[in-house]
């Protein structure tokens, strides 16, 4: 027989399709708002400004060169990233309970730590994971390619366009001791839905009566409100509290690094006897998967997280972002509401967080959003907030008014 006959061809992944239909439509108002990256008011790429700024001072240094790295990174970046996400003051950071790896990414945390917890974890049963509905795609994939199954937890009610709260807590308090619920620590991708503070302490207090594991995806540190500190409150809270965690810590979004690929693991311990034998296990698997991570984006992120100045520079960078965001959330609640009188409730447009938006649209009003507007976006509704800007924001609201009336 032919050799590979047995390999069924595989979609495409979805996202990268919708780009691919949008470059090669010729109509010149179309906008993508598709794809989770940032772009600026005119539709470009950003490269942060404290990027330039530190990519100009590791070409000066002489003293650099292409050695690898240690197998669990940069040490003065994962130091860095794990201060970044929680706190300089750290309890856990001061008693040495944290094992800090650097990864591929956020993907590369969110995979080296399910395969950690596949191979060490005292699962009460079945390698069993639940996920918020709906979540990342590729929390599925990649929790199943190290033979975890995903499950799911209720998390968005498309009723009230929001968060499923008793839902949420009722599969928290029905799952068996100690399992594994995966959380996105602020920003909620696809829905821009978040706990509120009151609610992530509910969550908490089940968490700990229950001594489930907190599997925290921090893919948008400082994009969600365009405050560091304030996006990792959940993180910082929940290890206060005492939850059993590990966090997976992305520089994608906040720094523009897409395709660098920069992000940590952080293992939070009981002991710092424990950490060490955790970083002794996570240092095994990285070598067998990728001997040791790339250097260039770990030693821009750490120039920029160790130097005050640079800090100071990336927080107003930050802030640059999240703000442009949070205006054409405004500015679009603004058109659909006092504008166009759009028939239905626009409140979620400014309630919701962070790059995404869940419209609330019917998977048929997106495909004539596509279809008639040239509007591109996921079908469920799910609109990137980055793909708007003051040029286009009017004619997005107005072909959405159209669709929904
Ligand atoms: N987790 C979530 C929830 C995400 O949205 C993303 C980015 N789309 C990631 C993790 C990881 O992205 P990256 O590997 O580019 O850091």
């Amino acid at each position: 027989a032919e050799q590979w006959q047995g390999v069924p061809l595989a979609p495409p992944d979805s996202i990268f399709q919708l780009t691919a239909a949008y470059k090669e439509d010729t109509f010149d108002k179309k906008i993508n708002l598709g794809v989770g990256a940032y772009r600026d008011d005119n539709n470009k790429p950003w490269v942060l400004p404290v990027v330039k700024e530190a990519t100009r001072i590791l070409l000066n240094d002489e003293t650099l060169d292409h050695e690898y790295l240690p197998i669990t990174g940069l040490p003065e970046f994962t130091t860095a990233a794990a201060k970044l996400i929680l706190g300089v003051t750290s309890p856990a950071l001061a008693e040495g309970r944290v094992a800090s790896v650097q990864t591929i990414s956020g993907t590369g945390a969110n995979h080296l730590g399910a395969l950690f917890l596949s191979r060490f974890y005292q699962w009460s049963g079945d390698k069993k994971v639940w996920l918020s509905n709906p979540t990342w795609a590729n929390h599925h994939a990649i929790l199943k390619n190290v033979g975890i199954e995903p499950v799911e937890y209720p998390y968005y009610d498309p009723k009230t366009i929001g968060l499923d709260f008793e839902g949420f807590v009722g599969a928290l308090k029905n799952a068996p001791e100690r399992s594994v619920f995966l959380l996105h620590a602020c920003a909620h991708n696809p829905t821009g839905v978040d706990p509120t503070p009151e609610q992530w302490g509910t969550i908490a207090e089940v968490m700990l009566a229950k001594k489930h594991y907190a599997f925290l995806d921090c893919a948008y540190q400082g994009f969600a409100s365009g405050d560091l500190d304030k996006d990792a409150w959940a993180v910082r809270f929940f290890v206060e509290k005492g939850v059993a965690l590990l966090i997976c810590q992305s520089f994608a979004k906040n720094a523009g690094l897409y395709g660098e690929r920069v992000g940590a693991l952080h293992i939070v311990s009981p002991t710092k006897e424990a950490s060490a034998r955790v970083k002794s296990q996570l240092s095994v698997l990285q070598r067998s998967e990728i001997s040791n991570p790339p250097s260039h984006g770990a030693r821009i992120v750490s120039l920029i997280l160790n130097n005050p100045t640079l800090f100071e520079a990336w927080k107003q960078d930050i802030q640059t972002m999240a703000g442009r965001i949070i205006d054409m959330r405004k500015e679009l609640f603004r058109l659909l509401t006092e504008e166009f009188h759009t028939p239905g409730n626009w409140d979620h447009i400014v309630n919701q967080i962070g790059m995404f938006s869940f419209t609330g649209i019917k998977p048929s009003q997106s495909k004539a959003l596509i279809e008639e507007a040239h509007v591109y976006l996921t079908g469920n509704g799910r609109i990137s907030m980055a793909g708007l800007n003051t040029k286009n924001v009017r004619y997005f609201a107005e072909s959405l008014d159209k669709v929904v009336r």
